[in-house]
């Protein structure tokens, strides 16, 4: 009997979540993928071994992982890190001292706090552009540079770059395009159908999508950039616990069915927002007073469930937050349950604040992650917090 395993990227997409990278365990044919708590491998003899070594190298809990993740990226290869931040940064290790990177100005806090505050200090250097315009992304490239990287939709300004234009961009300049697809999943967006080299992802986030767990993926499909991954990740070491890289793997099982859900709450309780608040003041690409509505509608396949609101001052953020009941006051997102945060002071605290001025993110603005919940009982938080 053949039966769909990594081998079968014709399969839809929920196949693929629940089966690539997956075979029974040979012992029993536990149909679960077992946690390998172990640290080494018996060898046979010198050099003779069943391709595991080290645990550092490989390990079969996690190689589950990556070729489920890889399968729903559209990807060769996949590399699984200790955390998507750890997963970036080893990223970066594929650089050297004197390199150039062009970076979208509204990426992730933390992303802009390791460049910044770290990998400035090995020498690799950095500009930070708007990337929902390509053309700047052409003009701050140098002769020296290396990697564009790019975030879409932002985090927390929910601006959209043209995935297309800016592979176009990178790529005339000699230069990889890395992707950060977080936000979108692969459910939404497969940025390696738009040229991206290198796509990376929180696996905190909707990939595991429980709140359980802290862990990053790494994907690609040019074998030689996999090998330059697969010798930073042993050398360097970021790697992911067993049992983090086995509820990551659960937790894909179910993208499928959890993304859909966070879409329709996130399009319910943006219109109800949009509605009571007025369009101006609320941030979600699936409203068609998006600026990039268009765009986002013609690159990804649902809009999923982060919302930005705009609510003025500080103060009157603290007092909605403060009486949130369903929703939680809380860094992350993209778990099943909802989550309400403060970006100005929390993900983009290490944000200078000249820079959160000028991009936009202000002490007024709350992000929410939709969760998975009854969206009557969402609506009906926001309707008490806000009266
Ligand atoms: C959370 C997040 C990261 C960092 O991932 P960690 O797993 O927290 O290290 C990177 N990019 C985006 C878009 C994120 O939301």
């Amino acid at each position: 009997m053949t039966r769909v395993f990594d081998e079968d990227l014709s399969a839809g997409f929920g196949t693929r979540a629940i089966h690539a990278g997956q075979r029974p365990e040979p012992h029993a044919g536990a149909i679960m993928t077992p946690v390998y708590l172990t640290s080494t491998y018996v060898q046979d003899g010198i050099g003779r071994n069943k391709g595991y070594e080290y645990a550092r190298g490989k390990n079969p809990t996690r190689e589950a992982l990556e070729r489920n993740v890889a399968a729903l990226e559209g990807a060769r290869h996949g590399f699984a890190f200790a955390s998507g931040t750890g997963c970036l940064d080893s990223i970066m290790k594929l650089f050297r001292s004197g390199d150039h990177i062009v970076c979208g100005e509204n990426v992730y806090g933390g992303t802009f706090r390791l460049f910044d505050r770290i990998l400035q200090n090995f020498g690799l250097t950095f500009s930070y552009v708007d990337t929902r315009d390509a053309n700047r992304i052409a003009e701050a490239c140098t002769p020296n540079t290396r990697a564009v990287l790019v975030e879409t939709p932002t985090n927390p300004l929910m601006r959209i770059t043209d995935l297309t234009a800016a592979a176009e961009a990178a790529h005339q300049a000699g230069a990889l395009l890395i992707v950060d697809n977080t936000f979108a999943t692969p459910f939404f967006q497969l940025p390696f159908q738009h040229g991206a080299d290198i796509v990376f992802h929180s696996t905190t986030k909707y990939l595991n999508g429980h709140s359980d767990m802290i862990g990053g993926i790494a994907l690609v499909n040019d074998d030689q950039l996999a090998e330059r991954l697969q010798f930073i990740l042993n050398a360097a070491g970021a790697i992911p616990g067993p049992f983090d890289a086995w509820l990551a793997l659960r937790g894909t099982k179910t993208l499928h069915l959890r993304m859909p859900r966070h879409d329709a709450n996130g399009r319910q309780v943006a219109a109800w927002l949009a509605e009571r608040l007025g369009h101006e003041r609320v941030v979600y690409p699936g409203l068609e007073s998006h600026p990039q509505h268009a765009l986002a509608a013609r690159q990804m396949r649902g809009f999923g469930g982060m919302i930005t609101v705009e609510l003025g001052t500080q103060e009157r953020a603290n007092a909605v937050l403060e009486k949130m009941r369903v929703f939680s006051l809380a860094e992350s997102l993209g778990g099943v349950e909802s989550l309400i945060s403060h970006p100005a002071s929390m993900t983009h605290g290490s944000v200078p604040a000249d820079v959160k001025a000028r991009l936009g993110i202000t002490d007024g603005m709350v992000r929410l992650s939709c969760g998975v919940e009854d969206v009557e009982d969402l609506i009906g938080d926001l309707a008490q917090a806000l009266a």
